[in-house]
């Protein structure tokens, strides 16, 4: 076949890791009044540019343009969603809700156009987690407590969260006048492309560079914590002193900055420790008080948020072995040793039986013997093997073979057979959940 799958994009075979993370994302946020809602793949150019900012790598660089057939050149320019905050806050002033917070979220595709390399893709996939017109900084800690349990649960130690408070438009400016007059006075020792873009309006982004030159040459370069003023000061220490009595580990990245322009505040990044490299950012989000007001400019809608990246966070969760997440968490097998109606109709009672109770099970028909069924049934890691002969139907019994730890076997009663593999199953999956 000469038509393949557009570069960056995937056919994702194993979905069912994604439902699964999905489905706890959904638990976890229901749980904490977050409700789901769906905006647009699309929307218009107009609207990522004026909230993004016209300088950023997303706008300049990594946006989709979608057309019609019968598009000219007097139409709205229309993009694929690059981020989902945006539309989400676009969807508060549009829908004219009143809700205060109005605690949303949001999973689907985003479409950017990057180099694609592992946690990299054109097409990707986030939660967007939206928390609008929310004043106080008692958000900003719940919301940070609440990504903790999340990802705790998910991935327990293998994730840092870095923190940074960047204050609001007036500390901002002064702190880029500082930052700007200081890699103007070492403007000779960066990098020719860089010294020719140091422009005041986007200098902040020059602390997200990656390159080592840079990063030393900003190793003594003021830093935003010396512009707080005494409420920031405030702000921080409430923040912090809370994150510390939920046992929740944090570092302070004065380098933080995160690269869009709508953020003030407290923003923070999750980043794992062991797993992804360069990708390692699996989480990041913080308050955006002016979004609201480049959308309208009469709206004054203060706000925080976070992104998780599914796809970066799901490598994570396989990468870590010990997690029991993308396996069966328990699967029964059930070996029939004859193709005969009994056996069917024995096999096929029990299935029904387990399954009405939620419990994942499968028949090995396909003329198995009992040995290369029970061969097939460990490859799959059943937890539970079900060996039915025509003596088990007439005796009325289910031979149990466990698989996992003590391999035991015995011979039960078709309805002890069942309590006990009911039992053992609930067994298995709490202890997959206290984990
Ligand atoms: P990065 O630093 O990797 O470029 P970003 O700052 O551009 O990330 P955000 O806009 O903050 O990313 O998006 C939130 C999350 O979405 C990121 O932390 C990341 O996990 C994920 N993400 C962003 N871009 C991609 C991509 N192209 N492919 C897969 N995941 C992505
Ligand atoms: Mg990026």
């Amino acid at each position: 076949m000469n038509i393949n799958k557009i570069r960056g994009t995937r056919d994702i075979i194993n979905f069912e890791n994604y439902i699964k993370l999905y489905q706890l994302l959904r638990e976890e946020l229901n749980n904490n009044n977050y409700n789901e809602i769906h905006t647009p793949y699309m929307e218009y150019e107009e609207l990522l540019i004026k909230n993004l900012g016209s300088s950023t790598d997303i706008v300049n660089k990594e946006m989709y343009y979608i057309s019609h057939a019968n598009s000219n050149e007097f139409d709205k320019k229309i993009v694929l969603r690059p981020e989902l905050t945006t539309a989400m806050m676009r969807a508060y002033l549009e829908e004219k809700i009143i809700d205060k917070p109005w605690k949303v979220f949001q999973i689907g595709a985003a479409f950017r156009h990057e180099r694609p390399q592992k946690g990299r893709y054109r097409e990707f996939f986030q939660c967007s987690i939206e928390c609008i017109n929310a004043e106080s900084i008692g958000y900003d800690i719940e919301l940070l407590i609440l990504l903790n349990k999340i990802f705790k649960k998910l991935i327990i130690d293998d994730f840092e969260l870095d923190i940074n408070y960047i204050g609001n438009n007036l500390e901002r400016k002064s702190y880029k006048e500082a930052l700007y007059n200081y890699c103007i006075s070492k403007k000779k020792l960066f990098p020719e492309s860089i010294q020719n873009k140091l422009d005041i309006s986007t200098i902040l982004r020059i602390l997200d560079s990656k390159d080592d030159l840079v990063k030393n040459i900003l190793l003594e370069a003021p830093i935003i914590s010396d512009f707080w003023t005494e409420e920031n000061k405030k702000n921080w220490t409430i923040i912090t002193q809370n994150l510390s009595n939920f046992k929740i580990k944090f570092n302070h990245n004065q380098r933080l900055i995160r690269g869009l322009d709508y953020y003030n505040g407290l923003i923070f990044e999750f980043i794992s420790t062991k797993s992804l490299g360069t990708q390692s950012t699996f989480c990041g989000g913080g308050r955006y008080d002016g979004l609201a007001n480049n959308i309208d400019i009469k709206s004054n809608i203060p706000s925080l948020g976070a992104g998780i990246g599914i796809d970066r966070l799901l490598l994570i969760i396989e990468e870590n072995k010990k997690n029991n997440f993308c396996k069966n968490i328990s699967l029964i097998a059930i070996i029939i040793e004859t193709e005969n109606q009994s056996q069917f109709f024995y096999s096929l009672s029990i299935q029904e039986i387990l399954q009405n109770n939620k419990i994942l099970c499968k028949i090995y028909f396909d003329k198995n013997t009992l040995k290369s069924g029970l061969k097939k049934a460990n490859n799959e890691n059943a937890s539970i093997c079900c060996i039915i002969t025509d003596k088990q139907i007439i005796n009325n019994t289910i031979i149990i073979k466990e698989m996992r730890n003590e391999k035991t076997q015995v011979e039960l009663s078709f309805l002890d057979g069942i309590n006990y593999i009911i039992k053992k199953n609930n067994e298995m999956i709490e202890c997959v959940l206290s984990n």
